[in-house]
């Protein structure tokens, strides 16, 4: 199967994605992994990225559909792949059905994680990362036993460059912005289904785990 999870910066895909590994045992595919080790690889696709991610900008789609074409050739996605964060346009979501086209796939369900803007600020505001382990922990949901200061390796915690209120709520704009017409895309062809993202995260999990069943073909 594959599946397009989307939802802006904060609704949770991420986390929605992790859960699915039981039930939905494949790859997932997140275009901010790929550009992330192509940053630390220093590729020629993942310099020319960096310019646009530093200014809270999308990166253009051939920088992306490039890294993802790469990506989903590799043998570990041969039975399917869940995309996160990728597509982000129509134009990226035609190319993605090309390459998946080739394959003799099509994307099988896409699921909207919707949660209002003040939501997603909230959420985004009290993210703090390890810088030794990469762990990140939230003020309000998921906080440090000691303020400022990871659990495991007891060093201070930063907040990321891309997490300051300035760059959050261009991203979440943009993010609007660009995706409404995605939405409409996959809602003509009958694929998308909205799932309510202010829910708690098993109920979130509930939802979509039904919705895969369903398009399987699955008694819910
Ligand atoms: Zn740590």
């Amino acid at each position: 199967m594959d599946l397009v999870l989307l939802g802006a910066p904060g609704a949770g895909k991420g986390t929605q994605a992790s859960l699915l590994g039981e039930i939905l045992p494949l790859p997932r595919v997140s275009s901010g992994d790929l550009f992330r080790a192509a940053l630390a690889n220093q590729t020629e696709l993942g310099l020319k990225a960096k310019v646009y991610m530093d200014r809270g900008e999308l990166v253009p789609d051939e920088i992306t559909i490039g890294m993802v074409a790469e990506r989903i050739s590799q043998p570990d996605c041969a039975h399917g792949v869940i995309f996160d964060g990728f597509p982000r346009t129509v134009a990226q979501a035609q190319a993605l059905d090309d390459l998946l086209g080739r394959m003799g796939r099509k994307v099988d369900l896409v699921i909207y994680i919707r949660v209002s803007t003040p939501v997603l600020l909230e959420r985004l505001a009290g993210r703090w990362t390890c810088p030794k382990c990469g762990r990140v922990y939230h003020r309000l949901y998921s906080p440090e036993k000691v303020q400022g200061e990871c659990d495991d390796c007891h060093v201070p915690l930063y907040q990321r460059d891309d997490d300051t209120p300035e760059t959050q709520s261009r991203r979440i704009a943009v993010y609007l912005e660009q995706t409404a017409p995605l939405q409409a895309f996959y809602r003509e062809r009958g694929l998308l289904v909205e799932v309510n993202g202010e829910q708690d995260i098993q109920a979130v999990h509930a939802d979509i785990v039904k919705a895969i069943q369903k398009a399987r073909g699955e008694a819910a």
